[in-house]
């Protein structure tokens, strides 16, 4: 079994225009389309049984629709969603209860496309609340390729975050990218051990070997498989994930063991 922790899909109608435009301003080429069938087929042919999607809001308008349609077809061909927030919500209780009661495992929060610090207050009280309800925080970490001269979301701003709340979102944080997007170097240094999980979405092609150090550092219970899709080939991070010279059991934990306990807690 393979569950892939970290994908993204727009709606149809924008899938063609959001993708050109991240592409632009990331100067990245996509892999694929952004449409949610395109993600389904992808499964299809590379063995994945679960993809998990995390959509962004960019604006607090956008965060009622966006997880009204995560909620309505939340599991839907093996396409699970994680809740959408923005640190602009005038109201984030009302927004995690719908997500909460909707059976979605938790929220995706990016601040660089959210123009906050990770550590930023608005942050931490959407963490709080949400981790009390007992939902998990996925968050971009590291450089984002799209702002490279001003990282939102440092080891260190994960250090602070944690220390702020005082254990209250331990173990619930995930980080994407391995902890930070090329930052292998700090993570080791300042976030292996803590009590974090981390994706292994958009780094594994980049730096393999970095990524096997990180593990065995930070332990394979907490590290989940994950692509970033469209971005990235499913087929060719499961290839890369088997590659990693790690025991199968590792693989087993990492590839839908760990994640499967995240998704199918309750
Ligand atoms: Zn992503």
């Amino acid at each position: 079994m393979v569950i892939d922790f970290h994908t993204h899909t727009f709606p149809d109608s924008i899938a063609e225009k959001a993708v050109a435009h991240l592409s632009r301003v990331g100067h990245t080429a996509a892999f694929m389309d952004a449409k949610r069938d395109t993600l389904v087929q992808s499964m299809k042919e590379n063995h994945i049984d679960i993809s998990v999607v995390l959509p962004v809001a960019t604006a607090p308008t956008q965060v009622s629709g966006i997880n009204a349609l995560s909620a309505k077809i939340n599991g839907r061909d093996g396409v699970y969603y994680a809740g959408a927030v923005h640190p602009d919500c005038g109201n984030i209780d009302e927004t995690l209860d719908f997500i909460k009661a909707n059976g979605l495992f938790g929220i995706k929060l990016h601040p660089d496309y959210q123009g906050v610090h990770f550590d930023d207050v608005r942050y931490l009280r959407i963490m709080e609340a949400a981790a009390k309800r007992g939902l998990y925080i996925i968050t971009h970490a590291g450089i984002d390729i799209a702002y490279r001269d001003h990282v939102h979301c440092t080891p260190d701003m994960v250090l602070h975050a944690l220390d702020a709340l005082g254990g209250i979102i331990d173990n619930k944080l995930i980080l994407a990218h391995m902890g930070g997007y090329e930052l292998p170097d700090e993570v080791l240094e300042k976030l292996c051990g803590k009590p974090v999980l981390m994706d292994t979405a958009a780094v594994l092609d980049l730096y393999p070997e970095k990524c096997a150090e990180i593990i065995r550092s930070h332990g394979a219970k907490r590290v989940l498989f994950a692509t970033d899709s469209p971005w990235r080939s499913q087929k060719q991070f499961v290839e890369l994930l088997c590659s990693l010279p790690l025991k199968e059991e590792e693989k087993e934990n990492i590839l839908h063991k760990n994640a499967e306990s995240i998704l199918f807690a309750n």
